[in-house]
This record gives C-alpha cells, sequence and structure tokens, in this order.
C-alpha cells in the first residue's frame, strides 16, 4: 500500500476545518453506548482512533470543548468553531496522544468501515451487525483483536506518553484507551 493511498482527508460541514489523516488508523470502533447515542443524535458513533500526531490541519483550527463522558474522567471534542460540527475526540485513557476522529467527517467514510463493535449490550434493537465483524458487549482487549502493525505502533506511542508523563503510567496494560 502506498502512502497516498492511506491517507484520508475530512473536515466540518462549513469547510472551514478541514483535515488530513496521513495514514490509516489502528482501529475503528463503531461504538453502541448510550453516550455515544445521544452525542451523535443516532444509533452508533463511527471512530478512527489514530496517533494525534498523524492528523493534520489543513485549513482553520478545531475548538476544544471539554465534555463529560460515561468514565466519569471526561473528553474532550474538537470541534469546528463555525458549524460546530465535532471532528474528533480525546479520552482521558491515551490523552491527546490518541485521536479518535469521527468517520463520518471524512470525505470517503466508506473507506474505514468497523473493525469491531462495542458497547452491544446497548444496541439499538433495529441495528443488525454483520457477520464477521467482531462485536462486543462491553470492552475487549486490544492485544486479541488488534492487527500486528497497529500493536506495534500503540507500543511506541505508549512508551511515548510514558516518557511524557515522567513513568508511573498505568497505560501500559493490554486494553487500549476507553472510548467512553
Ligand atoms: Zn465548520
Ligand atoms: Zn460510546
Amino acid at each position: 500500500m502506498n502512502a497516498v493511498a492511506s491517507t484520508h482527508d475530512g473536515g466540518c460541514t462549513c469547510r472551514q476545518v478541514r483535515y488530513r489523516l496521513t495514514s490509516g488508523p489502528l482501529f475503528v470502533h463503531c461504538c453502541h453506548c448510550r453516550w455515544c447515542q445521544r452525542e451523535t443524535g443516532a444509533s452508533f458513533a463511527l471512530n478512527a482512533m489514530i496517533e494525534a500526531d498523524r492528523v493534520e490541519l489543513l485549513a482553520g483550527d478545531v475548538e476544544v470543548v471539554d465534555t463529560p463522558s460515561n468514565s466519569g474522567k471526561g473528553q474532550k471534542i474538537a470541534r469546528c468553531p463555525r458549524c460546530r460540527i465535532a471532528l474528533w475526540s480525546n479520552y482521558a485513557g491515551a490523552g491527546d496522544a490518541v485521536r479518535f476522529v469521527r468517520v463520518g467527517t471524512l470525505d470517503d467514510p466508506d473507506r474505514l468501515p468497523p473493525d469491531i463493535h462495542i458497547f452491544t449490550a446497548s444496541k439499538q434493537p433495529w441495528v443488525v451487525l454483520p457477520p464477521g465483524t467482531p462485536a462486543v458487549e462491553e470492552y475487549y482487549k486490544a492485544s486479541a483483536l488488534w492487527p500486528k502493525e497497529s500493536l506495534e505502533r500503540r507500543a511506541v506511542l505508549m512508551a511515548a506518553v510514558k516518557a511524557a508523563s515522567g513513568a508511573a503510567s498505568d497505560t501500559a496494560g493490554s486494553s487500549p484507551p476507553a472510548t467512553s
């Protein structure tokens, strides 16, 4: 796969903010939790997890809004300052190092279908999950499901987060950064 083929451009509705994912994501979550349902006003959120330094702003800037989250630790939602569309979130788990990019804001969202369905315990009953895609009632361990390349990227990321926070990090476990 060449580099250009794996980049993804996206942006808000008013087009003030434009961004580019400079590689494919680590993993794509389709989250059926009630919090995501409320935040999207729909049935689930589709989030592509990617290292923050692989999200390049091409135009405009985002406004970061502190928002409550299911974990109680809060999330930061990056929105267009003009049309207020949400572009990505950062959650407490991995802090600012990992962005959960809202797949629906990509120009071609069809390229990033879910790698897993999570929190299906609160899935709206009319949503029928496709066979062949992993689905879990709540959460899961990345070590069991992420592709090798993503686990390697995650190890690099975790080492950097740990170094930045001056060790004593509890993020070295095998769970991916919590999404809510
Ligand atoms: Zn906008
Ligand atoms: Zn959720």
